[in-house]
């Protein structure tokens, strides 16, 4: 009784607060004003965990907001496909959503608050990425191929940060070239928020788990688990062959199978991403692959 009299002097933003606290529920917002009223009524001790997705939730995504739920005491999920980064309008578009089971999934595993916005809650009209100095890490690997793509990427990631402001943030290896351009992106404007590594996660075949594969039907699917074969392969020769020689040879199968196009793989320091012409003991390595599959486009990295 003392509660719920108390409960009834509080604002609604602070009500909605102090019932998803009471009764765990998971809170989801369209707009970055009532998320931001949200946050302003949190305890100030309260750690915020925050796990960015474009959506089309899978185990991978789930286990960040797992780990985030593990550190934090309250875990935002973001959802939205932001087109800044998209340098393919048909890509764009063609992003998988399945937003009602993602929901679903996100309340069975206790995630605290989803947001997700309209495109125009984060983007003025016609508002482009900003134009970023990563010190070339985002003209490497992914960037050749995807113009623009990692100051699409640093535009949101800034906006979200700002809006949000999590002790962490939590990114997949999968997207090892986007975590680094993350964590400098975090140093660059001195913020103070932890970004944590998470690894792949993969089909029991060895495919890492993407929302694009939810594009390609079973026999796609099969066909996908060359680019992770293809990395398992130069990791387990690396004694054997050399690095040019291991990159012909996975050109080369690659031009013997049917509906499938490798964009590249790349041997390179997991660091600073330059190439690398031999692997060395002292360092973190990684090989890095993007390839085409029934004209889905898929990357992978194994970092060793
Ligand atoms: P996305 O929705 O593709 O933008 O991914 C959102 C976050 O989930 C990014 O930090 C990704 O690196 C991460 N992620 C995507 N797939 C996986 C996976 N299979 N294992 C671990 N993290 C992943």
């Amino acid at each position: 009784m003392q509660i719920y009299e108390n409960i009834c002097f509080l604002s609604s933003n602070c009500l909605s607060f102090v019932s998803s606290f009471l009764f765990a529920e998971m809170i989801i917002f369209k707009t970055k004003n009532k998320l931001s009223s949200y946050l302003f009524h949190l305890p100030t001790q309260t750690s915020i965990g925050f796990v960015p997705t474009m959506g089309a939730l899978h185990k991978g995504h789930l286990t960040l907001i797992e780990k985030a739920k593990i550190d934090c005491s309250v875990v935002i999920c973001s959802i939205f496909v932001n087109p800044t980064q998209f340098n393919n309008k048909e890509d764009f578009d063609k992003y998988p959503n399945s937003i009602t089971k993602d929901i679903t999934q996100l309340e069975k595993i206790n995630c605290d608050v989803v947001y997700t916005p309209a495109i125009s809650d984060l983007y003025a009209e016609n508002e482009q990425a900003n134009h970023y100095d990563f010190n070339g890490l985002d003209k490497l690997i992914e960037g050749k191929f995807r113009e623009g793509h990692f100051d699409g990427v640093a535009t949101i990631i800034e906006k979200f940060f700002g809006i949000i402001n999590p002790k962490k943030a939590y990114f997949g290896q999968k997207d090892l070239q986007q975590l680094l351009i993350v964590k400098s992106l975090t140093k660059k404007l001195n913020l103070p928020i932890e970004i944590i590594d998470c690894p792949t996660i993969r089909e029991k075949n060895g495919l890492a788990i993407s929302s694009r594969n939810k594009l390609l039907n079973k026999k796609q699917l099969e066909t996908a688990t060359l680019l992770y074969n293809s990395l398992l392969f130069c990791k387990d020769n690396k004694e054997l062959y050399s690095i040019e020689k291991l990159k012909t040879l996975i050109q080369k199968n690659f031009s013997e199978q049917n509906d499938v196009r490798l964009e590249y793989i790349e041997f390179v320091n997991a660091i600073t991403l330059q190439s690398i012409s031999q692997f060395k003991a002292k360092d973190k390595n990684a090989i890095c692959i993007a390839a085409f599959i029934s004209g889905v486009r898929l990357i992978d990295n194994i970092i060793f």
